[in-house]
């Protein structure tokens, strides 16, 4: 197999040699202790040391090292609770079993050696399910350059399409293929013509991680409302982003003054949901105005400004009242009433003060 990806791990007690892998829906999978337990970064920041040259331009305009640092930055915008920390160094080797995580070159690659097929490595030092140290040094025997789409002819290698794979391992991911796998995934174990993270990369590396973080976006408005003075009134808004954002609702009272946070009151309830419920409705407060600012650790969104309208109401007052009726036995008889009122009165007919049938209208 040409140009294959050969991977190093390692545990303080040694080569791990032979690993067991459960199976997965998705084609990824993990880089495993001797118990078969995946290793993964505790949440925060991985800081990688990235010792190759940054003074000579590729073809795509990057250098070696802004090239990784720009495959540290595609992974970042995937995951959620580990992001890499990318701190570009003067060109070198690194140590093994240093506590750094370090990026080089070199031709002799610590205690190893290359076979004639191996690009790059990454090494793996993990303490029961937490990685530790990996350092990823690529194999000076090819010629290397940072490029898009089909591979070069001549064994001229993209860098950065290897660092995304290296990176995978780093983050915690195996090889699919190695694992009966059949998926289209920079995780496999031949550099192919695929230049970038793919579904299930990102799909193996967000079930170690998490959803990136992301600022909330309103994706659903409050809406102009009017009531009948003394009904409540609910103002609905909703926001996407990661974490889910909280809500917290505002007012500007009619007639001036600014916005200010509701708090819980027996006027206002929900103020930090989704659904804000105005009660006690007055007409002092028609043409109040109610927004929702919704906020993670990323940011926050505010919504559109809608308006409640209080429209005064009046008691039922009869414009129509039932007339005695005369009829004869067995005969249907009708007694009508008629009542104006805001808003529109119900009617309830009853007799000998029990509640009769109830009508819609007595017109
Ligand atoms: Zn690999």
């Amino acid at each position: 197999m040409k140009n294959s990806c050969t991977d190093i791990f390692r545990t303080l007690l040694g080569l791990v040699a032979a690993l067991t892998y459960a199976s997965f829906a998705w084609g990824y999978s993990f880089i495993t202790n001797d118990s078969g337990q995946a290793l993964s970064w505790p949440a925060g920041s991985i800081t990688m040391h990235i010792m190759v040259d940054n003074t000579t331009a590729l073809s795509d305009g990057t250098t070696r090292a802004t090239s990784i640092q720009a495959a540290m930055l595609a992974w970042n915008a995937q995951i959620g609770s580990v992001q890499f920390s990318p701190l570009i160094a003067a060109a070198g080797s690194g140590t093994d079993k240093n506590n750094a995580n370090e990026l080089f070159f070199s031709a002799a690659p610590y205690d190893y050696g290359w076979d004639n097929n191996t690009l790059a490595i990454t090494t793996i030092w993990y303490s029961g399910t937490q990685m530790k140290e990996n350092d990823m040094i690529f194999n000076t025997a090819y010629t290397w350059d940072s490029y898009r789409g089909a591979q070069h002819a001549n064994n001229v290698i993209d860098i950065h399409r290897i660092a995304l794979h290296e990176l995978g391992h780093v983050l915690g991911l195996d090889h699919p293929d190695d694992h009966g796998q059949s998926v289209t995934a920079i995780m496999n174990s031949t550099v192919s013509d695929i230049d970038s993270l793919q579904a299930d990369d990102i799909a193996g590396a967000q079930s170690l991680y998490g959803l990136p973080n992301s600022p909330p976006a309103m994706v659903g408005q409050p809406a102009n409302q009017s009531v009948y003075a003394g009904q409540s009134a609910q103002f609905s808004a909703s926001a996407t982003g990661h974490p889910a954002p909280t809500y917290n609702w505002q007012r500007l009272p009619t007639g001036g003054g600014s916005w200010a946070n509701l708090g819980e009151s027996v006027n206002y309830s929900g103020t930090a949901t989704a659904t804000l419920s105005v009660g006690g409705t007055v007409l002092a407060a028609s043409g109040d105005q109610f927004r929702c600012v919704a906020s993670n650790g990323s940011g926050s969104a505010t919504s559109n400004a809608a308006t409640l309208t209080v429209i005064a109401s009046t008691l039922p007052s009869f414009t129509t009242q039932p007339a005695g009726q005369t009829v004869t036995e067995g005969q249907p008889v009708t007694f009508t009433a008629t009542a104006t009122g805001v808003p529109p009165p119900t009617y309830q007919w009853k007799k000998g003060g029990v509640p009769s049938l109830a009508r819609p209208a007595a017109a």
